[in-house]
């Protein structure tokens, strides 16, 4: 069966022609899928019986299966997704104020092997599809009461964004569409390591998403060993792709520098970062380091954390600390894998299936 999320609007609406449907089905088919939050084509009571037979012999809604469900304190809430393959994703729901974000995953794994991360753990295992991609955004969705909606996309969840592009875009397409989730672009950030031809490609075909780039080292010595594949493309051709996806999308850039106490948080780091980011109109977004089960790293003691942030502010670089959040239940920046690690179990677990 196909799994119906894949599906392009005008491929929706061939198959309707065939079984003899006017086009304008597709919009009411996507209408109760995005916004009305139908969970079987059975729900989509204005459709006609025996279309709704047909649409269910052929398609599926559905194909993750929510296998935990995490709340931490903080309000943020994480799906652990078991795919139709038995791959596991992960991806989360933020509460800020009035923002409800969601983070979502592009990939099973991740390839890129960023040292203090735990989502390349165990390497990469395939890209998700576009039916995937959006199947996150709408069980995330679902978690919200009925009167609430999804306000912003972070795609920083498993996986390297940039390396999945062709699936990517598409459910971005439609997450940012009026018809479907109805987040403005302006809304959706895409995250990536920096792979200069991938980002060449995004500035050429779609410029509408907010670009952050994950920095990290600003030297390539140390940008080899926390970011690996690093090695074969260097700072130099990152920030040059980057400037350009500025240029032609005019937005604003984001630079994530990931703070790991001893490695990268000395005050020469932040000299050289300044050096890097003064010209270029750019916020920096620093993570403190969110502690990954295993891996040897520390987070910055608040000091060296202010000392750094100072340094640069006295710049004028325009510079934000993330806020952590959902670190109760693993489900900060860094810590979505496709594994359990074996130390953290969730404060609260709910199974919804
Ligand atoms: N592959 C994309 C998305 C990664 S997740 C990218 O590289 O940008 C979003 C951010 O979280 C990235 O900047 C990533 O480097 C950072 N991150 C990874 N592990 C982390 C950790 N343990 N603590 C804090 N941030 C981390």
């Amino acid at each position: 069966m196909r799994h119906l999320l894949d599906l392009p609007a005008t491929a929706l609406r061939e198959w309707l022609a065939t079984v003899g449907q006017p086009g304008y089905r597709e919009s009411q088919i996507r209408g109760w899928i995005m916004q009305r939050r139908a969970v079987a084509f059975d729900d989509m009571t204005d459709l006609p019986a025996a279309l709704r037979q047909q649409l269910a012999a052929e398609f599926t809604l559905w194909t993750a299966k929510v296998t935990r469900h995490s709340q931490a304190g903080d309000g943020t809430e994480k799906l652990l997704l078991e795919l139709a393959d038995g791959g596991r994703i992960e991806c989360v729901l933020l509460r800020d104020g009035p923002r409800r974000s969601i983070c979502i995953s592009s990939q099973v794994g991740c390839a890129m092997g960023c040292v203090f991360c735990a989502s390349g753990l165990d390497g990469v295992d395939r890209n998700l599809t576009t039916g995937e991609i959006l199947e996150q955004a709408l069980l995330l969705q679902r978690l919200l009461p009925a009167d609430e909606r999804l306000s912003h996309i972070v795609v920083m969840g498993m996986g390297e964004p940039l390396a999945n592009l062709n699936q990517l875009l598409p459910a971005l397409e439609t997450a940012s569409h009026p018809k479907g989730l109805g987040i403005s672009a302006r809304r959706i950030t895409i995250s990536t390591v920096g792979l200069p031809a991938a980002l060449d490609k995004l500035s050429a075909e779609e410029t509408r998403y907010n670009l952050a780039v994950s920095l990290h080292a600003a030297n390539d010595e140390l940008r080899n060993q926390l970011v690996p594949v690093n090695r074969t493309i260097g700072l130099d051709a990152i920030l040059t792709a980057a400037d350009r996806y500025f240029e032609a999308s005019g937005r604003r850039l984001t630079f994530e520098y990931v703070l790991l106490g001893g490695v990268n948080d000395r005050p020469e780091d932040a000299h050289e970062l300044v050096a890097i980011l003064r010209g270029r109109p750019a916020l920096l977004n620093v993570i403190p380091y969110n502690p990954v089960a295993g891996l040897p790293y520390v987070t910055p003691t608040a000091s060296a954390q202010m000392r750094f942030r100072e340094i640069l502010e006295l710049a004028g670089i325009n510079v934000q600390f993330r806020e952590r959040k959902g670190d109760a239940i693993n489900a900060a920046c860094g810590q979505l894998r496709r594994s359990t690690p074996p130390d953290s179990q969730p404060l609260v677990s709910i199974s919804l299936t």
